[in-house]
């Protein structure tokens, strides 16, 4: 049997590709290994929304080049975005690539290698599937597993719709995944339905602009408000957690222009749905905002999450709703004042969690045509200001949590335990706050929503044990079996 490795760089687009990758190479009879030395075929799912990612895979090229000497007959492929939008100059540079094979190509992927393997030349099969999308799930992978061979993942995304209409300034997205394309509601509906069955507990809906979801069946409900930026996601929601009332719900990542009054009385509403939203901003200032055409004031997205806030307030105190979000420092033109508005605006609406990320140039952007006038001293001296200010940020909600009990999804073991305290296992709360729990119960509480009382806080988590109404449950309940999961990850661009 052939072997395989994937390496997946960038955001949960490429997380999620990267699973479907999997099971159509599984499906077409290759088996994963671990190691790249024994890998016959190896597939780097590659990222281009920053220069450092690109960077990154030039190097990794660089290395598997000289490795492919000592095995003839490996295949190297380069699927993702950088696929996308470099395309054949991938293959005329020497690096040793085989197949170049674009986001919407992945089901071609055993078809292009058996080409290969018998005798075809170095291909790029880089097509949008504009006419008719399609959309991988995991019972949509040809001769895949059927779902119930397979194990249940606690927590997975389920795609709703690919691509970016927006063309904000300094993205390439829209270049490497296209216009946006909708899945039907239909799939939607039953690729959850049969996640919840399978045992799942949490699901991610995910897409570029996850919230301007239309239905392209036209069975989702476009609210009548007068909110030209409307959509049909809360719809979508409210379906989602009809149809599979058991399961914890996120999504991820909104445009800040469709967090609109029915998103919001949707999060009131929906049990199901978590408390907390990442929401990119990328930046505070006015001036910036328009330059990068985000499509909204500060003062828009300040209201926007003060409406959301008001709707989700909590009865004891305790933030309703935490918001996290993406900045960009050193945008052409940024000036120290502007950025003071950033460091502002974060401050007041008090982020627990700021992914932030030097400006780079990215090619077919428009900002190119802005002068890149921000030095790279300046940037990361930005950058510097604004982790400290919301690490401290961080630091300080979780703190508060001491004493309090939360519900937390245990999605696994903790993968290191935190200084002077041996964490067994770890989750998150609805409000997205990592917790560490101390407990020796075992397998037995993966994939279970546990009350716990917080104990310590970290930087980034804090520490918590079972309630002792929590440990008499988990006393009552038989071990179950589970298989591999994988934890959705906050976004590094919307
Ligand atoms: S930043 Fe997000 S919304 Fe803007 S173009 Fe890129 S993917 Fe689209």
């Amino acid at each position: 049997m052939k072997s395989y490795r994937i390496a997946t760089f960038g955001c949960q687009m490429n997380v999620h590709d990267s699973d479907r990758m999997h099971e159509v190479m599984q499906g077409a009879g290759f088996s994963e290994v671990e190691a790249e030395e024994g890998a016959d075929v190896i597939i780097l799912n590659t990222c281009s929304v920053r220069e450092k990612a690109e960077q990154k895979l030039r190097s990794e090229l660089g290395k598997l080049r000289q490795g492919k000497a000592g095995h003839p007959g490996r295949v190297l492929v380069v699927a993702g975005c950088v696929a996308q939008q470099e395309g054949e100059k991938l293959l005329s540079r020497g690096l040793g690539v085989d197949l170049v094979i674009g986001p919407d190509n992945i089901r071609e992927l055993p078809l292009l290698l058996h080409d290969l393997a018998s005798g075809g030349l170095p291909t790029v099969r880089t097509v949008f599937d504009l006419d008719a999308p399609q959309f991988l799930t995991s019972y949509g992978a040809p001769s895949a597993p059927s779902p119930s061979e397979r194990p249940s993942a606690v927590s997975t995304f389920v795609t709703t719709m690919k691509g970016c209409n927006e063309r904000c300034t300094f993205c390439i997205v829209p270049t490497t995944r296209g216009p946006e394309r909708y899945r039907p509601s239909d799939e939607i509906l039953a690729e959850v339905r049969g996640l919840a069955e399978r045992g799942t507990r949490e699901v991610t809906l995910l897409g570029q602009t996850v919230n301007s979801y239309t239905d392209p069946l036209g069975c989702m409900e476009k609210p009548s408000g007068a909110d030209p930026d409307e959509s049909e996601f809360a719809a979508l929601l409210r379906a989602v957690s009809k149809e599979a009332p058991s399961l914890r719900l996120r999504y991820t990542s909104p445009h800040p222009r469709h967090l609109t009054p029915s998103l919001i009385a949707a999060h009131a509403e929906l049990p199901g749905l978590c408390r907390h939203v990442h929401l990119p901003v990328q930046s505070g200032s006015d001036r910036v905002l328009k330059r990068m055409l985000r499509r909204y004031t500060r003062a828009e997205f300040e209201a926007r999450v003060a409406a959301l806030k008001a709707a989700m307030k909590s009865q004891d105190g305790t933030p309703g709703v935490t918001l996290s979000t993406d900045i960009i420092v050193g945008f052409p033109g940024e000036t120290d004042e502007d950025f003071e508005q950033t460091l502002s605006l974060i401050e007041a609406v008090g982020f627990v969690g700021v992914f932030a990320f030097k400006y780079s140039e990215r090619p077919f952007t428009p900002a190119l045509k802005l002068k890149n006038d921000v030095s790279e001293e300046e940037k990361s001296r930005r950058l510097a200001r604004l982790f400290a200010l919301s690490e401290g940020l961080t630091a300080k909600h979780l703190s508060t949590l001491v004493g309090s009990e939360l519900e937390v999804l245990i999605e696994g073991r903790a993968k290191k335990p935190q200084a002077g305290a041996e964490a067994t296992f770890s989750g998150r709360s609805f409000r997205n706050e990592i917790v560490h729990l101390q407990d020796d119960r075992g397998e037995q509480l993966v994939g279970e929503v546990v009350r716990v009382r917080v104990e310590r806080s970290f930087k980034h988590s804090v520490l918590a044990s079972l309630t002792p109404e929590a440990v008499a449950q988990a006393g009552r309940s038989a071990p179950k079996e589970r298989g591999a999961r994988r934890l959705p990850m906050l976004s590094a661009a919307d």
